[in-house]
């Protein structure tokens, strides 16, 4: 009886063993979804990062709305994305100087939490994916990091934003903040392998990154992480991105792509 119970209590210790050192398991993705490139601002009347841009990507409820974002030296989080209009340079000026800045469709810059807002009264699915741009000093890079996480967290918004970044420093900055985000990395340097033993959730690398490196979708998925793609407007790349099994397309058309993927 003794040896029949001690039995049991091994199974069960392997078990347990064999369970915790089970790789984190990848969010089911039903089918590759969509995310539109700076919102959907090729319609009239709208504009890349703009308010518009963002209401008629929640309104296509699609799975995300992509954003740029920069610190001013004042630390007011600009949405754009060369972080220069008109001679301004937003990571080098402060609020008063850029407020009056204005987009291609007559609106204002927006702020961060101009979007927030927007986000927080809709009922849309549609997640917000943050571009923390590279600022020239990494510093200022993790502070605009910091300063997104904080204005998202007061808003309880956590569960309805994503983070991408060309900054591997921003990329760490937000997960050591907030280690459930789901936080991508968008340079193509490194393998799904090396983001993952940094904590990080996913890749966010151009095209031409996986028709190199096609074994990154399938190692990516096995470590539990999620594989986006940019900036895919073509129907026929749409449909080779789809076959390579990447679970998100960010694209200049997100309309067309969400009616291809969803057939
Ligand atoms: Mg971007």
């Amino acid at each position: 009886m003794k040896r029949y119970l001690l039995t049991w209590v091994l199974v069960a210790i392997a078990c347990t063993m064999t369970w915790a050192q089970a790789p984190q398991t990848r969010p089911l993705t039903v089918r590759t979804q969509t995310i539109a490139h700076r919102g959907d601002w090729k319609p009239e009347g709208s504009a890349q990062n703009s308010r518009t841009s963002l209401q008629r990507a929640l309104d296509l409820r699609i799975f995300g709305s992509e954003i740029d974002i920069w610190l001013t030296t004042d630390g007011r989080i600009m949405v754009d994305h060369d972080g220069k209009r008109k001679g301004i340079s937003l990571q080098d000026t402060c609020f008063k100087a850029c407020k009056r800045l204005t987009l291609t469709n007559g609106e204002k810059m927006p702020q961060l939490k101009d979007l927030l807002r927007i986000l927080k009264r809709s009922q849309s699915p549609t997640k917000l994916v943050v571009e923390v741009k590279p600022h020239r000093d990494p510093q200022r890079s993790r502070d605009c990091a910091t300063a997104a996480v904080k204005a998202i967290r007061k808003r309880g918004l956590q569960n309805r934003v994503m983070y991408i970044s060309f900054s591997i420093e921003a990329c760490e900055t937000i997960h050591a903040l907030e280690p459930q985000a789901n936080v991508a990395y968008l340079s193509g340097d490194r393998t799904p392998a090396e983001l993952h033993a940094m904590g990080l959730t996913g890749l966010d690398y151009h095209i031409n990154v996986f028709r190199k490196h096609p074994e990154w979708v399938a190692e990516a998925h096995a470590l539990g992480m999620n594989v986006n793609v940019w900036t895919v407007d073509k129907p026929e790349e749409i449909q080779e991105m789809r076959e390579l099994g990447v679970d998100y397309i960010t694209t200049n058309e997100p309309a067309q792509c969400e009616a291809m993927l969803s057939r």
